[in-house]
């Protein structure tokens, strides 16, 4: 039997992190199995599904490379499908119009918690008469069609996370609502818990690997397979992923959506390979750094947790510079091209590509997130940068405008500006302020940058001085020394 899984998104928002780490899992399982990979758009919610949602999730998931081999399947072009199914489990008795109104099951409700009972369905009209039934849509009623559940019942599956799970048929909350808004003569508007059935049929879906949230719907779901003729799929449950305080990850904690991280400046493949650690160890534990490809090779559900898995960003984020760091000059220029633009800076990106890529390969090193290049290159590309409050300390300092000038006059008097030449320079300065270079470097760069901190002093020059920024940097430090 060839592997075959999916992933099903709502376009309610944005591709959230639990998804797409969910994705992750079902896009390893299937690699690993030479099997295929299917996207369904669950898109049956008219009122919050959304096209630029449906949209985010594509990018998302492309931006991660979790390449899907069948789809995108949307639930919304499927109803017919849905409807025929709906009828079949009607004309063989399984399904049935019930016609409480809300505020009848709110009352049936109520009396149940105070009878301290848990809330159900009672059934109520699963034996309604054709004369019955009549009278309620005469008066106007609309129905919804519910899924008759034997409460005798026992549903049994092996969870390829959490191992064995079994539920009474009396805890599922009484014959289940799989349409709503149904008349006598239409189905209505299917829902959720069946839909997802049908789709899992139709498509062929051998193992349905969803977040542990939906552990409650499993069994069901197992009970419409039945009930539909199909076989039922293995169900693999992933643990939720948590918040430092060990709570569901939810849009509280900030950063929750794949596009949020990505504008934050982690990377694809770092980003990916972190999310395959939120829930399973490699056979190697000590192996931290891997691409989805290496990952799907070792990948099995045996080593997935079923405990929640924590966010760790200073995992994440150390991973992320683990990335950076190993990167080629050029693949890190595309990369921070766009950061560049987005902050608005503005250069000749074709014909200033190689200076940018010098700028890349300065400060990759030192990168954990694209984003940080921004504030980190400004006096690079800000001509009338400013100088910081500390930078303007150091240069009010005793002593700095004698440096200041010094230099501006080597600076003028030197043909080229190479890093050999730009280090004797402040060497011959020095000397002739009976100074340290120690003590002339700080100055140096408080001038050049309008910052006490930032990447190497020289290589920071020689990319301010292909600008033609340096000598004019000097002249601005001196206006303000004097
Ligand atoms: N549409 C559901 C969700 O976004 C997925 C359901 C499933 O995987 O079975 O949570």
């Amino acid at each position: 039997m060839s592997v075959r899984v999916r992933i099903a998104p709502s376009p309610t928002g944005n591709l959230h992190i639990g998804t797409a780490r969910t994705a992750v899992f079902n896009w390893l399982f299937a690699r690993h199995h030479g099997g295929t990979f299917v996207l369904r758009i669950e898109d049956t919610d008219l009122e919050r599904s959304r096209p630029e949602f449906t949209q985010n999730i594509l990018d998302g998931l492309k931006w991660l490379g979790l390449t899907w081999d069948e789809g995108p399947f949307f639930q919304t072009q499927r109803l017919d499908l849905y409807r025929r199914k709906i009828q079949e489990l009607l004309d063989q008795g399984l399904a049935y119009r019930a016609y409480e109104t809300p505020e009848e099951l709110e009352t049936m409700r109520e009396a149940q918690k105070a009878r301290g009972e848990a809330p159900r369905y009672n059934n109520g009209h699963r034996h309604l008469t054709l004369e019955q039934r009549a009278a309620y849509e005469a008066e106007g009623r609309t129905a919804v069609i519910r899924f008759k559940i034997d409460d005798d019942r026992e549903i049994t599956w092996t969870d390829l996370v959490r191992g064995k799970i079994t539920w009474k048929g009396k805890d599922l909350g009484g014959d289940m609502v799989i349409a709503r808004a149904a008349t006598a003569t239409d189905i209505g508007q299917p829902l959720y818990n069946f839909v997802v059935v049908v789709d899992d049929i139709d498509m062929a879906i051998t193992h349905v690997i969803r977040g542990e949230d939906h552990i409650g719907n499993t069994p069901k779901q197992i009970l419409l397979y039945e009930a539909l003729g199909a076989p039922v799929p293995e169900f693999g449950h992933t643990p939720l992923i948590l918040n430092q305080q060990g709570a569901k990850l939810s849009k509280r904690d900030g950063v929750t959506s794949i596009s949020d991280f990505q504008k934050m400046g982690y990377v694809a493949p770092a980003l990916a390979n972190y999310m395959t650690l939120l829930g399973w160890t490699p056979p190697d534990a000590t192996q931290e750094i891997f691409t989805l490809e290496e990952a799907a090779k070792q990948f099995s559900f045996d080593r997935v947790n079923k405990a929640g898995a924590k966010f760790d960003w200073d995992k994440l984020n150390w991973l992320n510079s683990q990335y950076l760091h190993a990167m080629s000059a050029s693949a890190l220029t595309d990369l921070l091209i766009p950061y560049w633009q987005a902050a608005g800076y503005e250069v000749d990106w074709i014909a200033k590509r190689p200076w940018l890529e010098q700028i890349s390969a300065l400060i990759g090193p030192s990168l954990t997130r694209l984003d940080e290049a921004v504030p980190m290159t400004r006096y690079l590309f800000t001509q009338d940068v400013g100088f910081s409050e500390e930078a303007t300390r150091k240069l009010q300092q005793d002593g700095s405008a004698a440096i200041v000038a010094a230099l501006s006059t080597a600076l003028s008097q030197s043909s080229e500006l190479t890093e050999s030449s730009a280090q004797s320079l402040i060497k011959q300065v020095a000397t002739d302020l009976g100074r340290k270079e120690g003590q002339l470097k700080p100055i140096l760069r408080a001038a050049l940058t309008g910052e006490t901190k930032g990447p190497d002093l020289i290589q920071s020059w020689l990319l301010l001085h292909q600008q033609g920024w340096d000598t004019a940097r000097l002249q601005a430090a001196l206006a303000i020394v004097q």
